[in-house]
């Protein structure tokens, strides 16, 4: 009998997750694996975290879920509070949550992680890869390098999120992505606009 090679997937939300376990759940044994300090506020983690569950009980694929300690996210992107979205601020959000499940790795056997995240085109891949090697290379795992936007895969996740009903957020997930999604909201306003 074929034994499939496990896989531990970091999910930072259910709509990338269910794209990404119904690719590769015929190849691979997944185990996700729900790490998000810098989720805020509570209220939207616990609605982010009861649907990236219900995605994995679909798919019958096992759950596991990180403690919540927002403030290893304060601590970690602190140096880089003012820069913006895509900037130093979410390479260190990456790094954060890529260390911790590669972390989870180490502690629970596992040797090969990626993450979910690479079907959002908001992510650079180059970040996430970089994320990704560093953090497995301190705790002596392999970080698996996928782009899963690729071949249209953003698309056809929003298509299978919507199928199975599920919660799509509309910001990334910080409490400064929830700030910078209201001011992209607020129209231009006509002093500015005269100029
Ligand atoms: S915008 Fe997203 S990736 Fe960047 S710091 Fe905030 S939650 Fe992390």
């Amino acid at each position: 009998m074929h034994n499939k090679p496990d896989l531990v997937l970091h999910i930072c939300c259910a709509p990338d997750e269910a794209w990404v376990v119904h690719s590769l759940y015929h190849q691979y044994s997944l185990h996700c694996f729900f790490c998000n300090p810098n989720i805020s506020p509570i209220s939207e983690y616990e609605l982010r975290l009861s649907e990236a569950k219900k995605t994995a009980d679909i798919y019958g694929v096992p759950f596991y879920a990180d403690t919540y300690e927002p403030s290893a996210w304060e601590d970690a992107i602190a140096p880089y509070i003012d820069t913006p979205e895509g900037g130093l601020r979410c390479s260190q959000c990456f790094l954060l949550r890529l260390r911790r499940t590669a972390s989870f790795c180490q502690k629970n056997g596992f040797k090969n992680f990626t993450t979910v995240m690479s079907v959002s085109p908001h992510k650079k891949i180059s970040m996430l890869n970089e994320a990704g090697h560093l953090a497995a290379s301190e705790y002596g795992c392999i970080y698996e390098s996928f782009d899963f936007k690729k071949k249209n895969g953003f698309l056809y996740s929003i298509e299978l999120s919507k199928k199975l009903g599920l919660y799509r957020q509309d910001y990334c997930g910080c409490r400064l992505s929830k700030i910078e999604r209201e001011n992209r909201r607020k129209p231009v306003s006509n002093s500015l606009s005269k100029t």
